[in-house]
Formats: C-alpha cells, sequence, structure tokens
C-alpha cells in the first residue's frame, strides 16, 4: 500500500477530526397538542415520525446526542418582551388557557399543558446547537424540535408559534460572538414574518425566504412577505424575499434551485456569514396538505448541500412547519445525510409519485427577477446580477389558460394584479361548483332515468 503523501495525511486526519453531527430531540416536546383538535396539523406525531426514521435509517446514530434544554429568560428576552413570556409560561395553568383559548385560537396558535414547557425546550434546544456550532464542539446540528417558531412575533404566539426559536437563537450567537454574522434560510412555504421583524434593521443577520406569497393572500398575509420588503436603516439590503406569486402553489425543486443559483447564494457569498440557520419548515414538500408545493427529499439534499460550503460547514437545521408525516420524515432524512457528509445517492433523484420538473416555472423566474430588482438599487447589493435568458417549463405545466393570464397580469399595475388575482380564484372556484353543479344535474338525471325505466318495468 503506498504512503500516504502529507498533505494527504493531514487531510485524512482533518477527516477523522471532523467534527461531529448534533442532533436534538426530546419527547418533552410533544406535550404540546391542541387540547381539542386531535387532527390539528401541528401534531406531536410530527417530530416522533421524523426521529423515527432517522433512527430507521442509520442516521440519527451517526450524530452526537445534545440534551434539549430550556431557554433561560435571558436568551427569551433578547427577541420577546417580558409580557409575552410571562403569558407563554402562565399557560401551564389551565384556568388561563380556558380563558386565552380564543386569544390564541384567533392568531391560529394553541395550548396545553405541555405548552409551555415544550416552547421553552424547542427555543432553548436550537439555542445550544447554535452556540455549539460556533464554538466548533459540533460541525453541524438538526434540531427536530416544536412547537415551530418563525411566525411568533416579540409580543404575540401566532401560526403555531409561542417562541421564535431561531430568533432566540440568532440574538444568542449574536450575544455570545459580537462580530458574527449569521444567515438565516427560511424555506418553509409560510413566510416568517417574525423573525424579518425582529431582524428587520440588523445588518448582522441575513434573513432570506422563499415562501407562497400569492399577492398577500397566503398565510401568514399582507404585505411582509413581498419582494420589495429588502429592510431597514443599517439592516437595508439584509431581508431578502422571493415570493411566489400566482402560481398558486407547485414550485418544486427547479423553481427553488433558479431562487438559490440567482438570489440566494450570490448573496449569501457576499455576506460571508459565519453560521447558517436553516428555519427548514417542510411544509413545501411534495405531498403536504397546506403548502401546495413540490419540493422532494432530493430537492431539499440539493439546496442545503450549497449552503454547507458557505462557512465550512457550520449549519444548523431548524424544524420549523411540514404537516405530511412521510414527507416531513424523507425531507428530514435526506437533510441529515447531507449534513453527516454523505454523497447524492442515484435512489434520490427517483423520489415516488409523479417525475419532478426539471425546468423552473415562468413564475418562479419572475420571483427571482422581482427579488433582484428589488436589490438592485441598493448599494449594498453588489452581489445583484441580471439573470440570464433561462428556459422556462411551458405554461401548461402552470395550469394552462391561468398561465398565460399571469402574463398578462405581469404588464399589469400591482393593484390591478391584484384584484385579477382574486379574479382568477374566484373564477376557479366558481368553476369547480359548477362542475359539482352539473355532476349532481346528470346524476340526479340518471337516477330520474333508471326510477322511470324501473316504473315501465314494474
Ligand atoms: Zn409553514
Amino acid at each position: 500500500m503506498a504512503a500516504l503523501s502529507s498533505s494527504e495525511s493531514v487531510d485524512e486526519a482533518a477527516k477523522e477530526k471532523k467534527s461531529p453531527v448534533g442532533l436534538v430531540y426530546d419527547e418533552r416536546m410533544c406535550l404540546h397538542a391542541h387540547p381539542m383538535d386531535d387532527d390539528h396539523p401541528e401534531c406531536p406525531e410530527r417530530i416522533v415520525r421524523i426521529y423515527d426514521a432517522l433512527c430507521e435509517a442509520g442516521l440519527a446514530q451517526r450524530c452526537m446526542r445534545v440534551d434539549a434544554r430550556d431557554a433561560t429568560k435571558e436568551e427569551l428576552l433578547a427577541v420577546h418582551t417580558q409580557e409575552h413570556c410571562d403569558f407563554v409560561e402562565s399557560l401551564e395553568d389551565a384556568d388561563v388557557r380556558r380563558e386565552n383559548f380564543m386569544r390564541l385560537e384567533s392568531k391560529s396558535a394553541f395550548a396545553s399543558e405541555g405548552s409551555a414547557a415544550a416552547a421553552l425546550l424547542s427555543a432553548g434546544s436550537v439555542v445550544q446547537v447554535c452556540l455549539d456550532v460556533m464554538d466548533g464542539s459540533l460541525g453541524s446540528a438538526l434540531a427536530v424540535v416544536r412547537p415551530p417558531g418563525h411566525h411568533a412575533e416579540s409580543s404575540c404566539a401566532m401560526g403555531f408559534c409561542l417562541y421564535n426559536n431561531v430568533g432566540v437563537a440568532s440574538a444568542a450567537v449574536r450575544r455570545a460572538h459580537p462580530e458574527s454574522r449569521i444567515l438565516v434560510v427560511d424555506w418553509d412555504v409560510h413566510h416568517g414574518n417574525a423573525t424579518q421583524e425582529m431582524f428587520y434593521e440588523d445588518a448582522g443577520i441575513l434573513y432570506f425566504s422563499t415562501h407562497r406569497h400569492d399577492f398577500g393572500a397566503f398565510y401568514p398575509g399582507g404585505g411582509a412577505g413581498a419582494a420589495k420588503m429588502v429592510g431597514k436603516g443599517k439592516g437595508l439590503g439584509f431581508n431578502i424575499n422571493v415570493a411566489w406569486n400566482g402560481g398558486c402553489g407547485g414550485m418544486g425543486d427547479a423553481d427553488y434551485l433558479l431562487a438559490w443559483e440567482h438570489v440566494l447564494l450570490p448573496a449569501a457569498r457576499n455576506f460571508k456569514p459565519d453560521l447558517v440557520i436553516v428555519s427548514a419548515g417542510f411544509d413545501a414538500a411534495r405531498g403536504d396538505p397546506l403548502g401546495g408545493c413540490d419540493i422532494t427529499p432530493s430537492g431539499y439534499a440539493q439546496l442545503l448541500r450549497p449552503l454547507m460550503d458557505l462557512c465550512q460547514g457550520r449549519v444548523v437545521i431548524a424544524l420549523e412547519g411540514g404537516y405530511n408525516l412521510s414527507s416531513i420524515a424523507a425531507s428530514a432524512c435526506a437533510c441529515a445525510a447531507v449534513l453527516l457528509g454523505d454523497p447524492p445517492s442515484p435512489a434520490d433523484s427517483n423520489s415516488p409519485g409523479p417525475k419532478r420538473a426539471t425546468l423552473p416555472s415562468l413564475h418562479a423566474l419572475r420571483a427571482v427577477r422581482q427579488t433582484l430588482f428589488a436589490h438592485s438599487k441598493l448599494a449594498q447589493a453588489q452581489w445583484v446580477r441580471k439573470v440570464p435568458e433561462v428556459k422556462v417549463r411551458e405554461a401548461e405545466d402552470e395550469g394552462g389558460e391561468d398561465g398565460e393570464s399571469v402574463q398578462a397580469v405581469e404588464r399589469l399595475s400591482k393593484k390591478m394584479q391584484r384584484r385579477l388575482f382574486f379574479e382568477m380564484l374566484k373564477r376557479k372556484t366558481r368553476g369547480q361548483t359548477e362542475a359539482a353543479a352539473s355532476a349532481a344535474a346528470s346524476a340526479a338525471a340518471s337516477a330520474a332515468a333508471s326510477t322511470a325505466e324501473a316504473d315501465e318495468d314494474s
């Protein structure tokens, strides 16, 4: 056997010494559950299924287990108000939960007896793995946590979220390492309104989100997720939204990869982060009941892999949404394999279901161009380059007639675009109603005909 050259020996030694991949999971986070709705999508089984799949695939065993821990008051107060922390803590009390049921429900949030404890663990666990990755005791990490966090505002629980886990962790890292730069990549299908708001004027945290926006009609709604939200004050240029509009979902691997190639990766390389935190909702995954998008497990692996090159692999994946149990388990496994350095497997490209599109859609190209346009005017955005002509998939793939309508819509004013979008939605709904009515009419007609036949027979 040939002796290794000195540089090969160094490489081999470095490989041997490679810091472990952390994994944090704690069953106590299952004690948070909707008190009335057993079929609520944000259910305890979400993290159980992910953890079981990681174990079955042998991935959990290759990670270093990190104990879940509570977030400290100090850590929470860096991004949340005292009043909000007191409120979440008080949810341990059954009377408080009863009195505040509607207050939470109106914000799409809920609480059970174990919610306050689970929320503390969820936030604290993300903080811990981020600090461990920053001090080098972990190379990267996966936090299988709930409740999720990116909708939880400074003073308000919202959208299944109680504390903003990634927000709390980002602030904790910045306190421990004041000069550090953090890139938050939010690939949850919903816009992370609260994370954006917390760091909107902060140049040390680059917030990037791809999400369904549907001209402000998709949750959390309004204009916060629009491409024109580019940051403010010192944070101008450090908030990047790629907002999917008009496609009514269906965005898949090729669409996300387009946003990565032309927006996220150039911006991230220019930013030079010390840590990447992924707000990893898997509700843009194929089969998700809320997202309506089409990312495959292989797609998530492809989105994650280039992030590993940004800062020597210092990436923390923190679970956000994702409601199809099989999809989130497969997606989390694909991501864990990337963190562990596994090469892409040939099986990656053979995800079950319809063949995935290899070309991006016109909607994706348009969204990417809108984001680049919004940033092109800012002095901070030297990374912006014109998107070359990109071949897009056929309009039929985007819903035929609607695909063509959307092309025409693009030439209109924003206000008119929004009005037309809702018109299109109404038309679709009316079409479905009419189809259902005509099906009912023909069923009634054939029932009447068979009754008449039976009458003739008798
Ligand atoms: Zn979500």
